[in-house]
Parts: C-alpha cells; sequence; structure tokens
C-alpha cells in the first residue's frame, strides 16, 4: 500500500490567501478584523501557539492584540477583562489561550466570552448550534480535519469513522462534524476497552487522545485514512503524535504527519472564525 502523506501546510496555505484575500476586501470596506487572545500564566507550549496565531494574524492583516496576564491572575479579574473585550467595537473574536492556571474556572471563562466573537467555538450557545445542525463557530482544529478530509477527497457519507478522544475542544465537536456528513461514527476513550478492535474497523480514524505512539499498524486498518492530532513533547523534545508514523505508514491509504499535518489548519480555521466574527458584529 503507498501511503498519501498529507500535506497540511499546503491545504493552510490555500485558506491563509483566502483570508488575506477576505481582509483586504473588508479593510477596504473600513472594517479591520480584529481578534483579542488572552494568555494567563507563562506556559512555554502556550506561549508558542499565542505568538504563532498573533504572527498568522500579522501575515493576513487582522489586528491582532495578546493580553498577557500573570499566573497568579484571579477569575473575577480575567471575567472583567472579558467583559471590557466583548464591549470593544473593533475586537471582532476573543480567544482565551488553555489551559488556565488551577484557580479559574474554565467553563465559567468560555462562557463570559460573548458567543458572537468566540471564536474558538468552545461557547455552549455554539456547541449547540454545532449539534443542532447550523453552526455558527467551529471549533479550530476539528473543523480543520475536516478541510483536509475535503482537500484530500474523501468522501464521508456511509464510512466508519473512528474518533479517539472526547473533549469538547476536539473529540466531541470533530464526532458531531463527522455526522453532519453522514458518517457512522464510533467515539472511543479511555475507558474503552479493546481500542484496536474499534480502531481497525475505521476507514477514517482521528486520534486525538494526546498520548503518544497509542495507535501503531496493529490499531490501523490498510488503507484507512488516518488524521493525527495529537501533539506530544516527548522527554527528549521531539514532538510526536498520538500515531506510531513510521508503523502506520505501511498500512494506511492517507497519514497526516506531526508536526505538518493538522496544526496549521487550526491557525488557518482561527483567521476565517474571526473574519466571520466581523459578520456577526452587530447581531
Ligand atoms: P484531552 O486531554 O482534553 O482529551 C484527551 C482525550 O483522549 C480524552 O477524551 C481521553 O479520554 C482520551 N484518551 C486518553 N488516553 C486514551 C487512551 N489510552 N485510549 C483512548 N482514549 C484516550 O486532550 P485534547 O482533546 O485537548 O487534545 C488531544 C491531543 O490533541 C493533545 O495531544 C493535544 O496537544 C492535541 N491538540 C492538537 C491541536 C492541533 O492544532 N494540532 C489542537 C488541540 C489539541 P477520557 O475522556 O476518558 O479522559
Amino acid at each position: 500500500m503507498t501511503v498519501k502523506i498529507i500535506d497540511g501546510k499546503c491545504v493552510a496555505a490555500g485558506f491563509i490567501e483566502e483570508a488575506k484575500k477576505q481582509t483586504s476586501i473588508l479593510k477596504a470596506s473600513g472594517v479591520t478584523p480584529g481578534l483579542a487572545v488572552v494568555l494567563v500564566g507563562n506556559d512555554p507550549a502556550s506561549q508558542i501557539y499565542v505568538n504563532l496565531k498573533a504572527k498568522a494574524c500579522q501575515e493576513v492583516g487582522i489586528n491582532s492584540q495578546v493580553l498577557r496576564l500573570p499566573a497568579h491572575t484571579t477569575e473575577k479579574e480575567l471575567l472583567q477583562l472579558l467583559r471590557e473585550l466583548n464591549n470593544q467595537a473593533d475586537v471582532h473574536g476573543i480567544l482565551v489561550q488553555l489551559p488556565l492556571p488551577g484557580q479559574i474556572r474554565t467553563q465559567e471563562v468560555i462562557k463570559a466570552i460573548s458567543p458572537l466573537k468566540d471564536v474558538d467555538g468552545f461557547h455552549p450557545v455554539n456547541t449547540g448550534l454545532l449539534w443542532e445542525g447550523n453552526p455558527r463557530f467551529v471549533p479550530c482544529t476539528p473543523l480543520g480535519c475536516l478541510k483536509l478530509l475535503d482537500a484530500y477527497g474523501c468522501e464521508l457519507a456511509g464510512k466508519h469513522a473512528v474518533v479517539v478522544g472526547r473533549s469538547n475542544i476536539v473529540g466531541k465537536p470533530m464526532v458531531a462534524l463527522l455526522l453532519q456528513r453522514n458518517a457512522t461514527v464510533s467515539v472511543c476513550h479511555s475507558h474503552t476497552k479493546d481500542l484496536y478492535v474499534i480502531t481497525r474497523q475505521a476507514d477514517v480514524l482521528i486520534a486525538a487522545a494526546g498520548q503518544p505512539h497509542l495507535l501503531g499498524a496493529e490499531a490501523v486498518k490498510s488503507g484507512a485514512f488516518v488524521l493525527d492530532v495529537g501533539t506530544n513533547r516527548l522527554p527528549s523534545g521531539k514532538l510526536v503524535g498520538d500515531v506510531d508514523f513510521e508503523g502506520v505508514r505501511e498500512k494506511a491509504g492517507y497519514l497526516s504527519p506531526v508536526p505538518g499535518g493538522v496544526g496549521p489548519l487550526t491557525i488557518a480555521m482561527l483567521l476565517l472564525n474571526t473574519i466571520k466574527a466581523v459578520k456577526y458584529r452587530d447581531e
């Protein structure tokens, strides 16, 4: 089986071009899309993600501001900042980088962002709209996965898709998107028994468990379309996915690498969600 390695950077480049075009049209009409990124504390991985997001905004002409708050920030202080950003007309999108320090309740923070500015798509209203089949903001990573499936011509209707992971930010919204495309979906998690018996049935396998090399060749059906969302830093510093790339490339039909697979799409989708947020500003 000759595997096709998915080029996330190349697919993302197309969406970044699209974002550039849409931004210049908006600018010509007098509106510059604005994104506020809130970072609490000094988590090194979060710092990298926030910087990547700000750089991507700059590249397409979106105004981005990164608000860096100290690790000891209280929930009340953060909620107050979000209220201010919700009321700021030149801020169309708001994103709070996760994870948050332990003294702050993540769900309270997500709920405090205006659902019309919630470019991460995590607010319960946006979650509801997605499951209802009438999405407004879709979480960037699963949306990026869908775009990769489309870009490589993966027809989902009637296929068995297996999602490993059920988090609110990746696994669950991924399931909603796959169902909307008429796939038959199985969801696996840490309590799943005989994981590989299920993953081996997958025509489309999405790994989002955050467990380095959880899925090897024995977990994959021959010819399957495999997307690896996992981003795991090994003690050596190497970044690896949830899929054993070298083993699975001998078996899969399509396979996304880490890095260079899903990651670039996540950022591209954030740009498009921010541009979309301009449309919602007066609702
Ligand atoms: P979470 O830790 O929130 O969720 C992990 C999920 O995987 C949980 O549902 C958990 O089950 C399940 N799981 C954990 N271990 C196993 C196992 N051994 N077998 C089966 N299921 C398991 O992670 P996220 O969803 O936030 O992220 C998942 C991965 O994706 C991480 O590596 C993260 O870094 C990466 N990521 C990458 C992005 C990108 O842009 N490329 C963006 C966002 C995330 P349970 O619910 O039972 O605990």
